[in-house]
């Protein structure tokens, strides 16, 4: 082993990153923020940090000849240990179980960890490639469940996004080695990528011709085991750019969940799957006729349900009207006061609601109108207003309550 200052690349999970089980022994217990944390003299546990996640896994023990086992759901380094954050449901028996000195066996949970390595080393080449053929820095990094964030302090065009992926691609090929460096850092080293001044001793994740970076994460041997890598979004952030990307395994179950997704829409649309986006685009198209027919054909229903008014100028209509827009409506009570009422009043569903129109064409400066505005936000939730003869707004009564209503407005007057 390299003389190393910094006490935690001396722990087997930072010395051995493929070593899965380790026996080794509780050296504390601690209780922090209502959980329960195992600290070992040694560990093949992660603790979190640099952007990724604590591994999981088990401690294993034999207790009065029985073998228990406890999960364990989050790791940190924490005074000068990695603490073990023990899941809720074994923490009652890890509370009467568990004790210092106690041997145990610490157990990752080798598929997650594998498939945070790819992501990590997925990571280590785009910000390298984005850095020699951008210049820009990687200023931030984040590894969760499903997908990892990359933050940029410069813009990336889409063109040039997609450039770096298949060079990331291209690189994932050509199996190139990923190796763990030990440096004190007062020598004079080859440069490095950096967020932070690090003291004491650096560790540098080389991948050669492409990334060397100061990260104390776990990564692949060998590039070609990322295996793939896609990256999925990007967004303007902080005047530079933020990339989402998932490599490895997780691209591996995108694209599968996206096959069956595809599958699924072209058997609904009874459409081979690179005919979709044509497809889709067709099936909109036909939706807008079909509104534009729809309201084609309301329209002509609102004329000739006002074409049948009676003309006499001396009372309320009111018109339920189907499903017209605001516009529509307004203009459907322009025509029934036209037609002769007093008050021409035109409603239509909207939601939970009812969109209310009404035209007065009494010469009486709008005090009828007035009058039943007032009377509608009592007792037909009206909300609205208008001026010069006009009023519009929303009704929240039931269709009943609005027949009622105006069929009683004229015989009260
Ligand atoms: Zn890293």
């Amino acid at each position: 082993m390299d003389a190393v200052s910094d006490r935690r690349f001396q722990f087997t999970y930072n010395r051995d990153v493929r070593r899965r089980t380790l026996e080794t022994r509780i050296v504390g217990l601690h209780e922090r923020s209502g959980s329960l944390w195992a600290a070992l003299e040694d560990t093949v546990f992660y603790p979190e940090g640099g952007g990724q996640p604590g591994d999981r896994g088990h401690l294993l023990a034999v207790l009065a000849g029985r073998e228990e086992s406890f999960a364990v759901i989050d790791a940190r380094y924490r005074d000068n240990y990695v603490e073990h954050e023990i899941a809720a449901q074994d923490e009652e028996r890890a509370r009467a179980l568990l004790k210092p000195d106690l041997s145990v066996v610490a157990e990752i949970d080798w598929e997650r960890r594998f498939e945070l390595m790819q992501q990590h080393s997925a990571e280590h080449l785009i910000s390298g490639l984005v850095g020699q053929l951008h210049g820009w820095n990687n200023v931030g990094f984040h590894i969760n469940e499903e997908l990892m964030t990359l933050d940029f302090d410069g813009p990336l065009e889409a063109d040039e996004i997609v450039d770096i992926e298949q060079r990331v691609q291209a690189a994932i090929y050509a199996e190139r080695p990923v190796r763990i460096l030990y440096h004190e850092n007062d020598k004079d080293i080859p440069p490095y990528r950096a967020k932070i001044d690090i003291p004491g001793t650096l560790r540098i994740v080389e991948v050669p011709g492409i990334d060397r970076c100061a990260c104390s994460g776990t990564h692949v041997g060998s590039t070609g085991e990322i295996g793939g890598l896609l990256i999925t979004d990007a967004v303007r952030y902080k005047g530079g750019v933020r990339l989402t990307a998932i490599a490895g395994w997780r691209a591996a179950r995108l694209s599968r969940a996206q096959l069956e997704r595809e599958r699924g829409l072209g058997a609904l649309l009874s459409t081979p799957p690179g005919e979709l986006v044509r497809a889709v685009a067709a099936l909109l198209e036909k939706r807008d006729e079909l509104i534009a027919e729809g309201n084609r054909l309301r329209q002509a229903l609102t004329d000739e349900a006002i074409r049948h008014l009676p003309a006499d100028g001396h009372e309320l209509i009111w018109l339920e009207l189907p499903q017209l827009d605001a516009v529509s409506l307004a203009r459907a009570a322009e025509n029934i006061a036209a037609r002769g009422g007093r008050i021409g009043v035109a409603t239509t569903e909207l939601g939970e609601h009812r969109l209310l129109a009404a035209r007065s064409a009494a010469a009486d400066d709008g005090r009828e109108l007035a009058e039943l505005a007032a009377a509608m936000k009592r007792e037909l939730g009206f909300r609205g207003g208008g001026r010069d003869g006009f009023l519009q707004g929303r009704l929240s009564a039931p269709r009943e309550a609005v027949e009622h209503f105006f069929a009683v407005w004229d015989a009260e007057r």
